[in-house]
């Protein structure tokens, strides 16, 4: 069984009498352990599909399956409890809270879990080591360089043991060496805790860690530029 799965998702934008296709039938699985690059121009639908796979948003038609459970037949309390212990993210900006150091951001999901004190502690130490931050645990994210704050949010995603990560654009406000320290740590976690990473980039170098490429193009699956890289 796939751990995710969506069938002819479709997603249309009506802004009022203006229509936009954003997907117009996607239909594909992501497997435990799979390092998955989303590639595609502007506009084909990447952050929307990861929105959906996410359950941050919802299709207009199709289904999306988590562990075989169809998601639309949940209510929105549903789909947030799902989304809490099964999918953690990373974004573009980083998205940390800024008044909190890197030590909590990264316990807050553990704490909305309703993990115990010493649970807790652990992972939160275990995953700053695992990113390299372990020195960097009490700074907070203005205290910290765009590479470390991204590594912090890597860390945060991991936390909950999710099922899959998704992640869009990782890289694109991080310099090469920095963007490229990010990938590695996240190929490294994909590798030894087999958590599926799904990853949307603009990026040739950051698609060359990928073990499967996915295109969008115009709201659909092209198939012909979707592989397994040689590089
Ligand atoms: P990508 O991530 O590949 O750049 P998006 O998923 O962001 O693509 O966008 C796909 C299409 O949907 C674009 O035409 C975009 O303008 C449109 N779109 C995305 N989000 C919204 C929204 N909230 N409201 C209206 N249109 C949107
Ligand atoms: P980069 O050159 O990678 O953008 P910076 O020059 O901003 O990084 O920071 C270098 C190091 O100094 C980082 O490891 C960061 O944690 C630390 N640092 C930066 N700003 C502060 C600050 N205001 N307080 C404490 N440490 C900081």
């Amino acid at each position: 069984m796939s751990a995710i799965e969506v069938e002819q998702i479709t997603k249309t934008y009506k802004i009022g009498t203006q229509e936009t296709h954003a997907l117009r039938g996607v239909t594909a699985s992501f497997n435990e352990g799979e390092f998955t690059a989303l590639v595609g121009p502007s506009g084909s639908g990447k952050t929307t599909l990861l929105q959906i796979i996410g359950c941050l948003d919802q299709p207009t038609s199709g289904a999306l399956r988590i562990k075989g459970q169809d998601v639309s037949r949940l209510n929105a309390d549903q789909r947030a409890d799902l989304r809490k212990g099964t999918i953690g993210f990373v974004f573009q900006f980083f998205a940390l809270i800024p008044g909190l150091t890197a030590y909590e951001n990264v316990e807050l999901p553990l704490l909305l879990n309703g993990e115990g004190t010493a649970a807790r502690k652990a992972r939160v130490l275990e995953l700053l080591d695992a990113v390299g931050l372990s020195e960097r645990a009490n700074h907070r994210p203005d205290q910290l360089s765009g590479g470390e704050q991204q590594r912090v949010a890597v860390a945060r995603a991991l936390s909950v043991r999710p099922l899959m990560v998704l992640a869009d654009e990782p890289t694109a406000n991080l310099d090469t060496e920095n963007g490229k320290q990010v990938m590695e740590i996240m190929r490294r976690l994909n590798q030894e805790t087999g958590v599926t990473f799904l990853f949307a980039t603009h990026d040739p170098r950051v698609v060359s860690y990928a073990t499967r490429v996915v295109q969008l193009r115009d709201g659909r699956i092209d198939d012909n530029h979707s592989a397994i890289p040689t590089v």
